[in-house]
């Protein structure tokens, strides 16, 4: 009898570090809520690692985004501009300050945001753009810093996938006015649920804790609160996790660039589909490894995920467009966002990958295609 063939995940956490020795301890001393020495330790190591000036830890990454919105003064009326290619968070982000999402298209060589098509979305009432660092490629963030500065916009990072990914030695998450991060289970690195905002301006610092904090400064009196705010604190546990994973974060990105690698040299010329890009002068942290099908590949994309399912490799398809969703639909059109998004898979792309089990999945993709 053949043995049964090892289940292949997209990606799943890697904890084997201090997580538990660190998690151990705020159950041990009770510290089990927002407040404990981890999250400020978690805040000031994150913030050195992204190059920022200060951290400000959140439930996850989509109340960060909210949070970051919200220290602008953005709200109703205004216009944000987003990919259309994302994920849900960065629009939905936009919709809970009141100020509607505006979507432009993706560019052929980042996957992300094209910094020519945001310039036609520009209005009267643009306040700010979010770059996405779609799969942990950079947004092409010095082009659209030029823009923001010639439009007067703000920039909010939304790096929830690109941890540790970098233009030219600086790292994304460092470009933006506040950027944001996601520390979701299965991001390059995780607390469970959990996200960080990083920024350079102690005035959005303050803003930003006072409405992560109920609306309470938590430096002055028990339940007075001066605006109306929200609870979105990180935990001591999910930061104590944090920690013992920023520990490790360089080796989990250097094993997510040797995970592309052999995946690229699997794929090397071979004409039935395209891999995640790389572009001169970024760096990738490689979150989702993914492929893009060409139209004369042998097999549908729904063909070869369910292909892949049937010999235990787990698969994702790539996001949906925002304008496709129901509370956000418009008529428009965006070729090159729905191109990806028609045609774009994400491989099993977890640091515990072994070299095997990227041949193994790499080799099962050539030999249905062709
Ligand atoms: C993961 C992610 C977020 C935040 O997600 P949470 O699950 O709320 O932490 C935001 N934007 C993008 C692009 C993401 O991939």
């Amino acid at each position: 009898m053949n043995k049964p063939k090892k289940n292949i995940p997209v990606a799943a956490p890697d904890l084997t570090g201090n997580e538990l020795k660190y998690l151990t301890e705020c159950v041990k001393t009770g510290w089990i809520s927002s407040n404990g020495k981890f999250v400020p330790l978690f805040e000031k190591e994150f913030a050195k690692f992204s190059g920022k000036k200060f951290g400000i830890s959140t439930s996850n990454g989509t109340t960060a985004l909210h949070l970051a919105l919200l220290s602008t003064g953005i709200g109703k009326g205004d216009e944000v501009i987003v990919p259309a290619l994302t994920f849900v968070a960065t629009a939905n982000a936009v919709l809970y300050t009141g100020a509607k999402p505006i979507f432009a298209d993706s560019e052929i060589s980042s996957w992300c945001l094209d910094p020519k098509e945001v310039e036609k979305k520009i209005t009267k009432k643009t306040k700010a753009i979010i770059p996405v660092h779609l799969y942990g490629h950079p947004a092409d963030m010095l082009e659209i810093m030029k823009i923001a500065k010639r439009y007067k916009l703000k920039i909010i990072e939304d790096a929830a996938e690109a941890h540790g990914a970098k233009i030219k030695e600086k790292p994304v998450g460092s470009f933006g006015d506040i950027n944001c991060f996601s520390f979701f289970g299965n991001k390059t690195m995780t607390t469970g649920e959990g996200g960080m905002i990083v920024t350079d301006d102690e005035n959005y610092v303050k803003t930003i804790k006072l409405l992560r904090d109920g609306g309470r400064d938590r430096s002055l009196n028990f339940y007075y609160h001066s605006v109306l705010g929200y609870n979105y604190a990180m935990t001591n546990m999910q930061a104590a996790v944090g920690v013992a994973q920023l520990e490790r974060v360089d080796k989990f990105i250097s094993r997510k660039r040797e995970i592309a690698r052999l995946y690229k040299e699997a794929f090397k010329n071979f004409p039935y589909l395209d891999v995640s890009p790389e572009i001169n002068g970024f760096t990738s942290n490689y979150w989702m490894f993914s492929i893009i099908l060409k139209p004369y590949a042998k097999l549908t994309r729904d063909e070869l995920t369910k292909t892949l399912r049937s010999e235990g490799i787990e698969t994702r398809p790539f996001f949906h467009l925002m304008n496709r969703m129901p509370y956000m639909h418009t008529d428009e059109r965006f070729p090159v966002a729905e191109y990806l998004a028609n045609n774009g898979i994400n491989l099993p792309s977890g640091i515990s990958l072994t070299k095997d089990d990227i041949l193994r999945v790499a080799e099962l993709i050539k030999s249905v295609l062709k």
